[in-house]
């Protein structure tokens, strides 16, 4: 087997780990309360054994198609594999019988396709719903005072469950503000019944303030993997 760069891998993730914890006991929680997802896009599948021969078991991934070919190179690692990316109607099968979680999910129409499409076998794809915290138009995610309605049509769907809340603020500017509305919206719907219990929110960039501000689950890639050269 070919060890790609296994100490420079080994040593970012417990870096980020420190600095994780460190954000985790300013938030007055433990440092286990937060899970470190690897973003591994783009990322050959040896970088993912290596990262799992140092203790990391979540893994992100964006593209559908690539993400299937590193699982496949992986199937006998005990990993836990989250899907990041945008949602492409055509692609909710795959997503639905080959990923653990799925972060991105802002409409009914996907959450009903996922559901639909997740085998009965497996235990339920845990959802996060995307919420669009900085207003751009561009961005997918549902707006904060639509996501009410879409938590009331997607919590209870069969094979489904609505786990919590995932947020990409706007780069290049202050994410403390997105990050504190997440939270918010996350906190109003538990008032209203529902048991949300994740967080999702925090980069390469930003992770420490996110956790400071909330995050339970922070999906980082290029300070464990490097810089990519694309996506
Ligand atoms: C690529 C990606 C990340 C990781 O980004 P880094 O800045 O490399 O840590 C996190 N979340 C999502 C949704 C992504 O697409």
């Amino acid at each position: 087997m070919r060890i790609v760069d296994k100490p420079v891998i080994c040593s970012a993730i417990a870096e980020v780990k420190e600095h994780m914890a460190r954000a985790a006991r300013e938030n007055s929680r433990l440092p286990d309360e937060v899970t470190l997802v690897a973003v591994s896009k783009t990322f050959p599948a040896e970088s993912i054994r290596t990262a799992a021969s140092c203790g990391q078991r979540d893994f992100g991934e964006s593209y559908v198609q690539e993400a299937l070919a590193k699982q496949k190179a992986l199937s006998g690692l005990d990993l836990v594999w989250h899907f990041i990316g945008p949602i492409q109607s055509n692609k909710t099968q795959e997503i639905a019988e080959n990923f653990d979680w799925v972060h991105g999910v802002d409409r009914e129409k996907i959450a009903l396709r996922l559901s639909r499409q997740h085998p009965a076998s497996l235990q339920a794809l845990n959802v996060c719903l995307q919420v669009n915290v900085s207003g751009e138009s561009t961005k997918s995610g549902v707006a904060p005072d639509e996501v009410f309605a879409l938590a009331a049509n997607v919590s209870g769907l069969p094979g489904l469950q609505l786990r919590g809340l995932m947020a990409i603020p706007a780069p290049n500017q202050d994410p403390r503000p997105g990050f504190r509305l997440l939270r918010t919206l996350k906190n109003a719907l538990n008032e209203r019944g529902y048991k949300l219990d994740t967080l999702s929110m925090g980069m390469s960039g930003d992770y420490e303030i996110a956790i400071q501000e909330g995050a339970t689950l922070v999906r980082v890639g290029s300070a464990i993997f490097g810089k990519r050269e694309y996506g």
